[in-house]
């Protein structure tokens, strides 16, 4: 039987690196979910097809091919994107395009099928409520606007990505808009969800934090 770990919650609030420290510590493999959505959305840039162009999209999910690598690499359709879907064109298209119906269907089976009788820590904004609604450990993570803005910021400086802290901030501000009013599976913590407000934490405090939960849990189990 595998051991899930989800954790959920808006951008910028730290998951992808939480995610990586605890995988690593834990041994559980990380699978970034959000890069499938991003796949598909450069996919779509690529070929120039509109959001509303569905048989277009059809077509282009029937061939899509997505690879997570287990040193964390993304590969679309045997391309290495791991920088590529990190950059602004994507990051402005994505959420838009995880609205889509048959996209988050698709995908749905993509991340199932990355995880199947593995152990993993898996982050999105849907995974404790509809990815893997039975996952052993479910956690929400957040953190105020303005402080998930600076944290994307000195990311995006760290990878020589060219943003403004104003661009950041509003690009954040409206993807957690529109990601947790969607209609299908918006990002909305799961009601057995442990919130953990990660503002005034530094990462080592947050990872100590989550690695006690799962460890809890694992006794109780
Ligand atoms: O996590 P990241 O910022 O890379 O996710 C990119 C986008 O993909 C999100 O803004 C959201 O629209 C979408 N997404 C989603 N469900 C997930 C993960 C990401 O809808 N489980």
């Amino acid at each position: 039987m595998s051991f899930v770990v989800a954790i959920d919650g808006p951008a910028g609030s730290g998951k992808g690196t939480i995610t990586k420290l605890v995988g690593e510590k834990l041994g559980l493999m990380n699978i970034d979910s959000g890069a499938t959505f991003r796949c598909v959305a450069l996919n779509m840039l690529q070929e120039n097809i509109k959001l509303e162009e569905e048989a277009k999209i059809n077509e282009m999910l029937d061939k899509i091919n997505i690879e997570m690598k287990e040193n964390g690499k993304i590969f679309l359709n045997g391309n290495d994107v791991t920088q590529r879907i990190r950059e602004n064109d994507v990051n402005n298209f994505v959420s838009q395009v995880s609205t889509i119906k048959i996209v988050r269907s698709k995908l749905l089976n993509v991340q199932r099928n990355i995880a199947k009788g593995k152990n993993v820590i898996m982050e999105g904004r849907d995974i404790g409520t509809s990815v893997f609604p039975n996952a052993n450990v479910k956690i929400f993570l957040d953190a105020s606007a303005e402080e998930r803005a600076k944290r994307r910021q000195k990311q995006n400086e760290e990878k020589g990505i060219k943003t403004s802290y104003e661009e950041v901030l509003e690009n954040i501000i409206d993807r957690d808009k529109r990601d947790s009013t969607r209609e299908i599976s918006p990002l909305k913590q799961a009601k057995d969800a442990i919130y953990v407000d990660t503002t005034n934490m530094t990462i080592e405090e947050v990872v100590e934090k989550i690695i006690q939960i799962i460890e809890n849990k694992k006794e109780c189990d």
